[in-house]
């Protein structure tokens, strides 16, 4: 039997310790002072203990200051084993806190106890990001129990805060503790992903969200030559916008859906009765715009639409941006990591696993901000933030092989010439 046999076996035997350690993460509450908790301080000090169980080299708490949570900070957790190898390291990064139950009367169970129905476990948190901790977790023991060596340094960073913007989790990190990534590192963040395991997440497009104020002149409806229609207005313009989409209509197959995306979406309430024409409309678009293109463009293209049709109506319309966060840098399809996951997915599941962008907003942004290439992986049905959130026991086990292959892999990450 080969090492990573080994390890593939005794990975499997782990089922009910899979549903241990589930029940266990879940019963302690990780809600950050954003949603109403106290941090994830319970979750960080178990999880501190069960690694510590499989001997790392290295174990930190790192605690970032956040005067509202218990004992005023914020806690995140770093394991590394074979620290003094001298080659790329790999990494998998996972948040411990979690999102609030949200309306209790669709969970069909308390929502941080764990319900097994067979293969399916169900709680809040369970997936997102339990699964990455627990797969992640067991395919650290599976190597340690079968006294199998590591080729190179492997790390574990369960951090905090990722479900309310990272400044206290991995933000926290790379400013402060930024020395423990390595550019040519394989950083893996198992917080997305499909159900067939197949779709790595390697990109994110620009978002960008526009708010239209569209003032006319208020007045009965009965006489509306005295008055100019703010919401007749604002559907032209509405229409107008579709503009937007044959001025950017590139497209790149890596994207999914490939093109930018330019959708109306909140409209805020105008009159409260039928019969008086609104003299003032509000509403916003969201648009996803593919890392080509800049912008600053779309900004400008909106208001020069704004414009063109304000004069033909007589109207006035304010063109504003909401919000913006610029696409980070894409981690190569070709990226060590990208390579050494599709490897390793070929391995366990026999299949091709496809390198893919998506429309915005996860952790691995901030990695590929910083210069780092992290790819975002899982297997998984995408449950997080729903009631009766689930996993599959099978995925966990699948996924844990995978990290497995990863980490033990002797083709995988070079060693540094210096
Ligand atoms: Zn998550």
């Amino acid at each position: 039997m080969s090492e990573l046999e080994k390890v593939f076996k005794k990975i499997e035997g782990y089922r009910d310790e899979i549903i241990d350690l589930q029940r266990d993460l879940t019963s302690k509450v990780a809600l950050g002072p954003d949603n109403g908790g106290t941090g994830e301080h319970e979750k960080a000090e178990y999880l501190k203990k069960r690694l510590k169980e499989l001997g790392p080299d290295h174990l930190e708490e790192i605690k970032a200051p956040d005067k509202r949570a218990r004992d005023g900070y914020r806690p995140n957790i770093i394991a590394i084993w074979g620290q003094n190898i001298r080659s790329a390291a790999a990494w998998v990064l996972c948040h411990m806190d979690i999102v609030p139950p949200g309306d209790l009367s669709l969970w069909e169970g308390d929502p941080y106890t764990v319900r097994v129905e067979g293969n399916r476990l169900i709680g809040r948190g369970v997936e997102d990001n339990q699964h990455g901790i627990v797969s992640s977790y067991f395919a650290l023991k599976a190597i340690r129990e079968s006294g199998v060596i590591f080729n190179k340094p492997v790390g574990l960073a369960f951090v905090a805060d990722e479900e309310t913007g990272s400044k206290y989790g991995l933000d926290y990190l790379l400013k402060d503790h930024g020395e423990l990534f390595k550019h040519d590192d394989l950083i893996i963040v198992p917080d997305g992903g499909n159900e067939e395991g197949t779709m790595i997440e390697v990109a994110e497009k620009s978002m960008l969200w526009i708010k239209f104020t569209v003032t006319g002149r208020q007045c009965h409806a009965s006489t509306p030559d005295k008055g100019n229609n703010s919401l007749y207005g604002a559907a032209r313009l509405i229409v107008a916008l579709e503009g937007l989409k044959k001025e950017y209509h590139l497209a790149d197959e890596l994207f999914s859906p490939p093109i930018s995306t330019f959708e109306p979406t909140k409209i805020e309430a105008n009159v409260p009765n039928i019969n008086t024409i609104p003299g003032r409309d509000v509403f916003y678009v969201d648009c996803r715009v593919l890392p080509s293109y800049q912008v600053e463009d779309i900004l400008e293209s909106a208001k020069d639409i704004a414009e063109d049709l304000a004069r033909e109506l007589d109207l006035s319309i304010k063109v504003e941006q909401y919000y913006r966060q610029n696409a980070a840098n894409p981690t190569p399809a070709e990226a060590p990591v990208v390579k050494a996951l599709s490897m390793a997915i070929r391995r366990v599941k026999g299949l091709e696993a496809k390198p893919m962008g998506i429309g915005g907003g996860t952790v691995a942004a901030f990695f590929r901000q910083a210069g780092l290439p992290a790819a975002v992986w899982i297997t998984a049905k995408d449950t997080a933030h729903q009631p009766n959130e689930y996993c599959f026991i099978n995925d966990i086990i699948e996924d844990a092989k995978i990290f497995a292959s990863v980490f033990l892999d002797e083709s995988i990450g070079s060693i540094s010439s210096d």
